[in-house]
């Protein structure tokens, strides 16, 4: 298998470091309102990772955290908690927000039973067992309002900027309190931040014994549950490409510094952005579209899903409704050969059955060659070519559709149920109908299957599709 590292800028062969299980950390949202479509297409191609890395025989061990203390989730759980005392208002603003995300996880096709989520308020006395080791190492200094990470400090054994291939100037350095910050220079950035009136707080002794109540800062949290749950190094780290720098340069920076090992991921897989106008989507930018938007219009989430990974995961996206419709229409397509499998008779056929499987073994050589889902895609429109009312081969769909659904998430079987007894009950009634040349009934039968979301196509023998 192949993937582009961030780490060495070009695609390499990928192996797990030790056996045959895969330790993977995926950046999780911060849980303060709807993630924005850009955001799932993040974790999209996080799936589709996993997804390809478990059809080359590897398990994975995958770890999400939820970001569920930050100025934002502060800021919004107490405006929308004001009478409640500010560590209560936190934590059931965020269980919310949790509980919407992984909703819209699984409604987009990405399987969370396969990945172990982890919360940053979970983890608070082993983060700050980390502020305590990089305060007695020398690598963190403490400053009138938290803990700060001491990049000079750090670069007299390490290199800073080692994946974001950034050559910062070794003496241009400030400290910043803000978690995200601007993209030419290097920061002391907090690590630890002291209480503010009215903010939730974590009783912390500092290693001289002084009382500093406060919260993580957002990079040490990754560095912190990574390494508890996967080990050091581990196999892969993923995120959007805004995370390279300087999230992840610091999580490394964090994890590397003083007497810890000298690796922290061996890979870094980034994907790029979904833009809007050409434009970064992000909530401060006001340019972003929920997936309740989409909803609304009447996509369902698997049609998203669909325009998502006929990009190339590094490629960026622009995302545009027509866009939507055409992946939209490429989906319904599929579920409608899928729906085949319930109306009618086998058709053996060797040919169509080699053929099948032979597009499927490119499509899963695609995904294994850095994640080609664009190629994976056509190959898997050539095999569903194949199929057709009179000439299908119940065995050769239902390879088809496993291995679609496996690779892809795009969740053909469970979408596409038989109808009803009923309905069949209508359809046959239309048949008697027209062969009675009663047409009147038999459009009124049409047009009560339509209501119900079946459409019938006439031939010999009639076949439904509800897409
Ligand atoms: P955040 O909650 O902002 O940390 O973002 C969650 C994930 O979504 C991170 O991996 C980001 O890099 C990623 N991300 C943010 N904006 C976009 C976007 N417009 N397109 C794709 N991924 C994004
Ligand atoms: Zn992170």
């Amino acid at each position: 298998m192949r993937l582009y590292n961030t780490r060495t800028h070009q695609v390499d062969d990928f192996k797990p470091l030790t056996g045959n299980e895969v330790r993977m950390y995926s950046c999780g949202p911060t849980v303060y309102n709807h993630a924005h479509i850009g955001n799932l297409s993040s974790y999209i191609y996080a799936d589709i990772l996993r997804r390809t890395l478990k059809s080359n025989g590897y398990q994975v061990k995958h770890i999400m955290n939820f970001t569920d203390v930050d100025d934002k989730t502060i800021r919004d759980s107490h405006q929308k908690y004001p009478n409640e005392d500010p560590m209560t208002a936190l934590a059931k603003f965020t269980k919310h927000y949790e509980k919407v995300f992984l909703d819209e996880m699984v409604q987009v096709g990405n399987n969370i039973d396969d990945i172990t989520f982890v919360k940053a308020t979970d983890n608070i006395a082993d983060i700050q067992k980390l502020v305590c080791e990089l305060l007695n190492q020398g690598v963190a200094y403490v400053a009138d309002d938290g803990v700060y990470f001491d990049i000079s400090k750090y670069r007299q054994t390490r290199v800073y900027g080692q994946l974001s291939h950034i050559d910062f100037d070794a003496t241009d350095h400030q400290r910043i309190n803000n978690d995200e910050y601007d993209k030419e220079h290097a920061h002391d950035f907090a690590i630890w931040k002291q209480q503010k009136d009215g903010e939730p707080a974590w009783d912390f002794a500092l290693p001289d014994g002084t009382k500093m109540p406060g919260r993580p800062g957002w990079h040490i949290e990754c560095s912190v549950m990574s390494v508890k749950n996967l080990g050091q190094p581990f196999d892969i780290h993923t995120g959007g490409i805004d995370l390279i720098f300087p999230h992840h340069e610091n999580e490394i920076a964090q994890s590397t510094a003083g007497n810890q090992p000298a690796e922290y991921a061996n890979f870094f897989v980034h994907n790029e952005h979904l833009l809007v106008d050409g434009v970064k989507m992000s909530k401060s930018a006001h340019n972003f579209y929920t997936l309740p938007d989409l909803i609304g219009r009447g996509f369902d989430p698997l049609d998203f899903r669909m325009l998502v990974i006929q990009s190339h995961y590094r490629s960026a996206t622009n995302f545009s409704w027509s866009g939507l419709e055409a992946a939209k229409n490429r989906r319904h397509r599929w579920c409608s050969i899928a729906e085949l499998r319930h109306q009618v008779s086998d058709n053996p056929s060797d040919e169509q059955t080699d053929k099948v499987n032979e597009y499927i073994e490119l499509a899963t050589e695609a995904m294994s060659s850095d994640l080609d889902t664009p190629s994976a895609l056509k190959y898997f429109d050539q095999a569903f070519d194949l199929i057709a009312p009179g000439q299908t081969d119940l065995t050769a769909l239902d390879s088809l559709l496993s291995a679609v659904d496996q690779l892809l998430g795009l969740n053909l079987i469970t979408s596409t149920p038989d109808i009803s007894v009923d309905d069949y009950r209508l359809i046959d009634q239309r048949q008697i109908a027209r062969q009675d040349k009663d047409w009147a009934t038999s459009d009124e039968l049409r047009d009560e299957l339509r209501a119900k979301g079946i459409i019938i196509h006439d031939g010999t023998t009639p076949t439904w599709s509800r897409h």
